[in-house]
């Protein structure tokens, strides 16, 4: 069995989990405007076009689900898509809605055309999911009123409002509330060139010198992620002004992101020992997700939504009907002789 105090999941620097010290400064990071938010141009410009169309008629926007890996963005498009409708953006998520009452309270408050943003949308419960359908579809509450024989249903009348839901996947969501979203936008990973526009945008906002080389090299250790991206420049930037003259260069991060136990391609150690222990343990794999998460004391689906999308956009992991496999190129990275996994050896014969 693996010691799980190996695995520091909490004080993660590469989680794209926000983390109470993300708070303040994520707030003020926080493009206002689709100009000032970076890539995704094909959402952006889909959406763009929606919410021209929506203002002409004069009507609100459709419902929108986003869907991707956290930290990608979803909350900031979302209040982006709220400013440019010129309307209210009001932000909850699904864990925060534990009774039907929490989410009418919500929704009776809401001005017509308000954007009702819910995070983790898949997170609702059956009975609040069941609040929604009618609100998402003809803008009316259905309120059941007293218990037993004598209660009746009765109806209150909604403001049209646009109903956000983020998740980090659409497929976690049920089929009945997912078909009540007219629009469905899946957020990609960012490129390093995408990510490094953002770390320069963020400097400037944070009245930091970085120069080109510095802010590429904080972007291609961020895992495709803005919100690790953000953090890590914070991290840069105290290093740079402790032992250094203030300005980020290459060299400057290169040292912080050393010093961070952060590797070229923006691995920690908790990547690094998890690979390592599907080495160790399961000759490669295929290791069943299940497994996996109790051989290193995480929650299966964390794992699927922190962990794998980068280790699999780099193809580190892939993700077989057997289970995950690491590939050659992870042992590559991490120095270790490559034997071939089960499956590997299945297909050469
Ligand atoms: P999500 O809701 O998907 O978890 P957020 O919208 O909270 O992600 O984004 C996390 C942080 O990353 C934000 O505070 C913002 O500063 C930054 N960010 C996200 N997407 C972009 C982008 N496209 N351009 C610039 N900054 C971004």
């Amino acid at each position: 069995m693996i010691d799980e105090t190996e695995f520091d999941f909490e004080s993660r620097i590469v989680s794209t989990e926000a983390s109470q010290e993300d708070g303040d400064v994520e707030i003020n990071l926080r493009p206002k405007a689709f100009d000032e938010y970076i890539g995704q141009e094909k959402v952006k410009e889909m959406l763009k076009v929606y919410i021209e169309a929506a203002k002409g008629r004069g009507d609100s926007l459709d419902h929108v689900l986003l869907y991707g890996p956290p930290g990608l963005g979803k909350t900031t498009l979302s209040g982006i898509i709220a400013n440019e409708m010129g309307v209210n953006f009001r932000v909850t998520s699904g864990p925060a809605i534990e009774k039907q009452g929490d989410l009418a309270a919500i929704l009776t408050n809401l001005a017509p055309g308000d954007v009702l943003f819910i995070d983790e949308i898949h997170r609702l419960s059956r009975s609040i999911e069941e609040i929604l359908y009618p609100a998402m579809e003809d803008y009316v509450l259905d309120i059941i009123i007293g218990k037993g024989p004598a209660a009746r249903s009765i109806r209150v009348p909604l403001p049209k409002f646009t109903l956000i839901g983020a998740t980090t996947r659409a497929g976690q969501l049920t089929t009945p509330l997912r078909d009540r979203f007219g629009v469905l936008l899946r957020l990609e990973l960012y490129t390093h060139n995408e990510l490094a526009t953002i770390i320069k945008r963020s400097a400037s906002l944070l009245e930091v010198e970085i120069d080109d080389e510095g802010a590429y090299e904080i972007a291609s250790r961020s895992r495709g992620t803005p919100r690790i991206a953000n953090r890590l420049l914070k991290r840069v930037r105290d290093y740079a002004q402790v032992k250094g003259d203030g300005k980020i260069t290459l060299s400057i991060a290169q040292t912080a992101l050393k010093a961070l136990e952060i590797d070229e391609l923006g691995l920690d150690n908790i990547d690094r020992k998890m690979l390592e222990t599907i080495i160790k343990f399961y000759d490669g794999g295929p290791v069943g997700l299940e497994t996996l998460a109790a051989t290193i004391g995480e929650e299966a689906v964390t794992i699927e939504d922190v962990y794998e999308p980068y280790l699999m956009q780099i193809g580190f992991l892939s993700r077989t009907p057997r289970g995950r496999c690491v590939t050659r190129l992870a042992y590559e990275h991490l120095g270790l002789p490559y034997k071939g996994n089960t499956i590997q050896i299945k297909i050469d014969e």
